[in-house]
């Protein structure tokens, strides 16, 4: 057996598994490996904790175009597919009815708008007026036994699978993927890459115990990516912003999901409050959006890895002064930054928590600790813009590398769909498209491949 690997994956979160996953199945690539630094699958923003367990369709995201609403739906639909004929079914993939709640004229009549751009779309989307909101999720709709005050109205749906345990879903990718059949795949734990460089024609991707060789590599390590792309001289127009979500916890007081109109001009989704799929008996909020000098939450060794990536320059603070110059996200900025303060924290976030239930009460709400993620959202130096939602730098020389903020979870197969063809085409293998569309993509939701751009991608934050 070669000692060179076809395929390296780095980074076992839902995507590098995901990516394990489709390419041990539907290619002939034959041999395969991924390495992750912890000791098992899914340990920093897909453990089920550090993100919103959300399956993004597209259609509750009011900061996605109709366009973004369909991509994300395949994407979501790939997952569903995937998920519902597991025999683990039941810890991967669960069904809450779910909204996005509009509180005020502007807001109802936005979202009686954007119903009827998806209703065609989206046949199970309804238009939920007061006494609907009131039969699903009575506490939205009332207050101290009386109907809200102000005009309310939802779009929603009732019957559908709206989140998933992506750390389960990463561990289900992993066990199919070893299960393959007359394939040598390889999983690697406790194993972090310290540096990728190339040798005659192939990639030597250095760990403290070994040195893999491999004719492929797909990095899928978080904000860690770009630091890997920056040593094979690759993204160096990139920078990175950390931003971390922190939640909170009350009694159970909702049965679904119910988001909130999300503020145009702030780059991130309105807070919103649902079951989490692990913690039942309670109500999550969040998350919140803080700026973060790491990587990944809680670790704080990570700081020199940020340091790293950030790469302060002029070109940089343009792209900061641009974002603080608006006083909508400043304001949203501070806030966020006072939402971590103990005391002074619950009473702000009590505010924005009323706007979904009006009777929630200071004493309900728990601070999470330990509980939510980074998205490691990309700053493009040459637009001087921050880019919303996943990022890809394909290098055209067989290695690419992904940076994946919400909704990078319900994406996994998708952007791992884009990375085995892209992978495939570079080694000269094949894949079996019949297999691979009879078991992901099927009836309405399929939407041409060829509309996925194959360098950069960039859509929309939802957490
Ligand atoms: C607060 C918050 C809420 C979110 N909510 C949602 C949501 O509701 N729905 C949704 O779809 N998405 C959501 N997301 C986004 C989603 O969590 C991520 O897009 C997704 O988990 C990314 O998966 P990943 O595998 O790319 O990254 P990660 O899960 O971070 O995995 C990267 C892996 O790479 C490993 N690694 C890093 N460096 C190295 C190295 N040098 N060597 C080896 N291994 C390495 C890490 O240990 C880790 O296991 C949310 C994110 C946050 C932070």
């Amino acid at each position: 057996m070669s000692q060179v690997l076809d395929l390296l994956v780095v980074g076992g979160g839902v995507t590098g598994s995901a990516l394990l996953y489709l390419t041990s199945r539907y290619t002939d690539i034959r041999h395969i490996a991924m390495l992750e630094k912890y000791a098992a699958p899914a340990r920093v923003n897909s453990l089920h904790s550090n993100n919103s367990q959300t399956l993004h369709c597209g259609d509750i995201e009011t900061n996605y175009s109709l366009e973004k609403a369909l991509k994300v739906q395949r994407a979501a639909r790939m997952v569903e597919n995937y998920a519902t004929v597991q025999p683990d079914i039941d810890h991967l993939i669960f069904k809450y009815p779910k909204m996005v709640l509009g509180v005020g004229a502007r807001e109802c009549e936005q979202l009686r708008k954007r119903f009827e751009m998806l209703a065609p779309h989206y046949p199970r989307l309804r238009l939920l007026e007061p006494a609907d909101i009131a039969r699903i999720e009575p506490a939205v709709a009332y207050s101290k036994g009386t109907m809200r005050a102000g005009e309310i109205v939802a779009i929603g749906s009732e019957d559908e699978y709206t989140a998933v345990n992506f750390e389960a879903l990463a561990r289900s990718f992993v066990r199919q993927a070893q299960r393959t059949r007359d394939k040598d795949i390889e999983v690697h734990y406790n194993s972090r890459v310290s540096h990728i460089n190339v040798r005659d024609g192939l990639f030597v991707v250095e760990t403290a115990e070994r040195t893999f060789e491999a004719r492929a590599i797909v990095v899928c390590a978080g904000g860690h990516s770009l630091k890997l792309a920056h040593d094979l001289g690759y993204g160096h127009h990139f920078s990175v912003l950390p931003v971390a979500g922190s939640y909170y916890f009350t009694p159970q007081v909702l049965k679904g999901k119910v988001y909130t109109v999300q503020n145009d001009k702030l780059p991130f989704a309105a807070i919103h409050g649902d079951p989490d799929v692990m913690v039942p008996g309670k109500t999550r909020w969040g998350p919140t959006a803080l700026v973060l000098p790491v990587l990944e939450r809680y670790n704080w060794e990570t700081v020199k890895d940020f340091m790293r990536v950030f790469r302060f320059d002029r070109k940089v603070w343009d792209v900061l002064y641009d974002l603080l110059k608006v006083s909508d996200i400043r304001n949203y900025m501070l806030k966020n930054f006072l939402f971590e303060i103990p005391i002074l924290r619950r009473g702000l976030f009590l505010k924005d928590a009323r706007k979904i239930v009006p009777d929630l009460r200071y004493g309900d709400l728990k601070f999470a600790h330990h509980v939510g993620g980074i998205r490691p959202q990309l700053i493009d130096k040459d637009h001087r813009k921050l880019m919303m939602g996943e990022a890809k730098i394909d290098t055209g020389i067989g290695a690419i590398f992904n940076m994946t903020p919400s909704p990078g979870a319900t994406c996994c197969l998708e952007n791992a769909e884009v990375d085995m063809r892209a992978v495939a085409g570079f080694l000269g293998a094949a894949v079996d498209e019949d297999r691979f569309a009879q078991d992901l993509l099927i009836g309405d939701q399929r939407h041409a491949t060829e509309d996925l751009p194959s360098h950069i991608i960039s859509g929309a934050d939802a957490a």
